[in-house]
């Protein structure tokens, strides 16, 4: 039943940029899972999804931000798949009218509780989670959907890849999906992370934490124009050129400023020439509907 959605596809992306330099770029759409399951919020999903199917759980229990891709991926897929779904959203002043994110994740039929900031910070505390998940009778998901059986699910995407290559490149939040691609590749491969947030080194230790022992990954924290969810004129003015050169939507969030890394990066000639990259497009587009309404539909779609 979980397998009925099929593999992305792989399509070269051919810039002048990249066949200028001899840099072969490859980008894998897992945007085009599903409009609302979003690419890497199913991979993530996935196996948690068929855990709760064995224990017999009927409630899947989760949490997330007013914008949130994951709450929306799990909603759609919990409504695809035959569970209950409570979101536990941040922020006590919203409601399920307040965004179109919150809108769709409520049209599913998840239902949305909402808390103050200040209780959301527990979202991590064993206390809280064991009474959610008694209360509910939910298995319960960590925020941004990053556990062991996440990572599992990520790494199958590059069981898909059926060529070779020298890098493979995706954003990064919570680094979940990093960590996920780097237990994928093998010896002479390299996980390139493009942060979209003000991470740090923090993000370095999250991932190692969740990778283990490899070496074959770093983050590159030149592109996150500000911080999360921060963004400039030429960042918006990107996502749109590029959308009307190649037909692929990006995000403001994560995957519009992977690209734009990705591009400059290779203008900075990072990769030698000669080299093959994998670009994952995470998803999100979901998300653009909700950015839009609150900036003036920056974003063209
Ligand atoms: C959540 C999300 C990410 C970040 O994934 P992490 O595993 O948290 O690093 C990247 N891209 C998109 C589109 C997302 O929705």
């Amino acid at each position: 039943m979980f397998d009925r959605l099929p593999p992305t596809v792989l399509t070269p992306l051919l810039l002048p940029e990249f066949i200028e330099r001899k840099i072969e770029v490859w980008i894998k759409r897992e945007d085009l899972i599903d409009p609302e399951i979003s690419g890497n919020k199913w991979r993530k999903l996935k196996h948690n999804l068929i855990e709760a199917k064995n224990q017999g759980r009927k409630t899947l229990l989760t949490f997330g931000g007013a914008y949130s891709n994951h709450i929306v991926a799990t909603a759609a897929a919990c409504n695809r798949f035959g569970f209950q779904a409570i979101g536990i959203i941040r922020g006590d002043e919203l409601n399920s009218t307040s965004n179109p994110t919150l809108q769709k994740a409520s049209a599913y039929g998840m239902e949305l509780i909402f808390v103050s900031r200040d209780q959301y910070k527990n979202r991590n505390d064993p206390t809280w989670l064991k009474f959610l998940e008694k209360r509910h009778a939910a298995f319960v998901i960590p925020e941004g959907g990053s556990n062991a059986l996440a990572l599992k699910g990520v790494a199958e995407l590059t069981e898909e890849i059926s060529i070779n290559f020298d890098y493979i490149i995706c954003p990064v939040g919570t680094g979940g999906t990093l960590a996920g691609i780097i237990q994928g590749i093998e010896e002479g491969q390299t996980a390139y992370g493009i942060s979209c947030l003000k991470g740090e080194s923090y993000l370095e230790d999250e991932v190692s934490s969740l990778a283990g022992n490899s070496s074959r990954w770093r983050i590159n924290h030149n592109y996150h124009f500000g911080g999360y969810a921060k963004f400039d004129h030429d960042l918006i003015s990107f996502i749109n050129r590029f959308r009307a050169e190649t037909s692929i939507p990006l995000d403001p969030i994560y995957t519009g400023k992977m690209m734009y890394g990705l591009i400059d990066l290779v203008k900075n000639n990072t990769f030698d020439s000669g080299s093959r990259i994998i670009c994952v497009h995470t998803g999100g587009i979901q998300g653009i509907a909700g950015f839009n309404k609150k900036h003036d539909d920056l974003i063209e779609v």
